[in-house]
């Protein structure tokens, strides 16, 4: 059997990052079993769905690496092939025409919840005989659900769930304008999209005993079922806005690589012996449902940005700048020239060992492109006392004096003059990096140094010694 998993979206806002760990449980799936991993989106809901989320969410399946086989589809575009499945049906016997008006369905609530009892359709068209229909009202078509019994969910997460038939009402099937409603959509979809395993979010779990009903209704084979928990926050409640990011776009946006987040969201939720470093090519070979865990993951943002420090060292330096050019450029408010790049190319290992995100790296690489002279900040500029100053004044004529600039004939000037003058290394170290960075933080300050290059390097000593 080809594995066929699905991610099914509705398109009424950005990749939810619980939408995008719920994708990779499907693309993993279907890669590691040479299936395919399909693509519905789930715009039934005309109101709410919107081309600019259907883009947001494309563009996040792409950014997280998640490539989807074939089209996209659109289940709006198949409401006719669902409305000819209920006729089917109508047509055997298993769902029937029902004349409620809207005000009778309420009233019909209403009297329920007085007595106490769960509000729920009572049937009273499933037996009547089409000939007393009312005239001119349009009818919803029901599902004529299994009263005896019990509708039972073998769960590769969750495990036997079952539910009395005697607790489930004759859902909707086609609202009276004709229009699906969306357990029925989410099945003919999936049986036709050929789906052998649907895993989503838990939150969808009694959503699955009425779609089986729909599966035997219709005599279709039922998929699988994996129904995961959902992600909480750090503080252990449901995730929500006030737990800050929600879409993956906001953590590419805050430097996130997309291979820390597969690594990450796999762990989420999954989990292989101890291993947390878990690169993707491993993730598909060790994928598994039965590797899912039972209770809500949390978030955890400390362990985010160790991960994403551990894949950016592994990164390449040339992918690295490519990545981290947009974040300097937006915060330059201009492009980087070639020379720019190089500048940054030649400066990305002194970082790597520094850096949890490529906001820090483009932080920490501004002093590079920054214009003269250069902004200090406040403990920079603390550390350029008189003193350090006439210091860094000997320190730049020796510079200059220097036929070779290379970050150890840099040291080398500066370990002499330390030592001639008495100085800790350090005393004389600092006030230099707080001249050529405007930080107190960098990389190695000889290299970065070698990097800014002669002409630019003594003329930011000059704009402190001379100021
Ligand atoms: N469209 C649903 C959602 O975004 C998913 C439905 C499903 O996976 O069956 O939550």
């Amino acid at each position: 059997m080809t594995i066929v998993t699905r991610f099914a979206p509705s398109p009424t806002g950005f990749l939810h990052i619980g939408g995008g760990r719920t994708a990779l449980f499907n693309w993993l799936l279907a890669r590691r079993h040479g299936g395919k991993f399909l693509l519905r989106i789930e715009d039934t809901d005309r109101a709410r769905s919107t081309q600019a989320a259907v883009d947001a969410i494309l563009d996040g399946l792409k950014w997280l690496g998640l490539d989807w086989d074939g089209d996209a589809i659109s289940q709006f575009e198949r409401k006719d092939r669902h409305a000819a499945v209920v006729e089917e049906m109508l047509a055997n016997g298993s769902a029937y025409r029902c004349y409620c008006t809207p005000e009778e369905l309420d009233a019909m609530r209403e009297a329920q919840k007085a007595a106490g009892q769960q509000p729920r359709y009572d049937g009273r068209w499933r037996d009547r005989d089409p000939s007393e229909a009312p005239a001119g009202i349009a009818p919803a078509i029901r599902l004529k659900a299994p009263r005896e019994g019990e509708t039972v969910v073998k769960d590769h997460v969750q495990g036997e769930v079952r539910v009395q038939n005697s607790q489930l009402d004759d859902l909707i099937l086609l609202r009276s304008d004709g229009t699906p409603t969306y357990l029925l959509a989410v099945v003919v979809d999936d049986y036709d999209m050929g789906v052998t395993h649907v895993v989503r979010g838990d939150d969808h779990l009694t959503n699955t005993f009425r779609q089986l009903q729909i599966y035997n209704a219709m005599g279709w084979k039922a998929p699988e079922f994996a129904h995961i928990p959902l992600i909480h926050g750090p503080d252990g409640a449901k995730l929500s806005k006030r737990h800050g990011a929600l879409g993956i776009e906001a953590y590419r946006d805050m430097g996130f690589l997309p291979e820390t987040m597969r690594n990450y969201l796999l762990r989420l939720g999954w989990g292989h012996g101890d291993a947390e470093i878990i690169p993707t090519e491993q993730a598909i070979e060790w994928f598994d449902l039965e590797g899912i865990g039972r209770s809500p993951s949390r978030l955890d943002f400390a362990k985010m940005e160790n991960l994403n420090g551990h894949y950016i060292r592994e990164a390449s330096d040339a992918r690295l700048v490519d990545l981290t050019v947009p974040f300097i450029e937006q915060r330059l408010g201009r492009a980087l020239t070639p020379a720019d790049k190089d500048r940054l190319l030649q400066s990305v290992p002194g970082f790597k060992p520094r850096v949890k995100t490529l906001v820090e790296l483009a932080d920490g690489s501004l002093y590079l492109f920054a214009n003269r002279p250069l902004p200090l900040d406040e403990k920079a500029a603390g550390l350029l006392t008189a003193d350090a100053r006439s210091q860094l004044g000997a320190l730049a004529e020796a510079f200059a004096a220097s036929t070779e600039w290379t970050a150890a004939a840099l040291e080398q000037i500066v370990r002499e003059q330390a030592e001639r003058t008495g100085l800790k290394l350090g005393k004389l170290a600092q006030p230099l990096r707080a001249a050529l960075t405007g930080s107190t933080v960098s990389p190695p300050i000889f290299e970065v140094a070698e990097i800014l290059g002669r002409v630019e390097s003594l003329a930011r000593l000059e704009d402190v010694t001379k100021g």
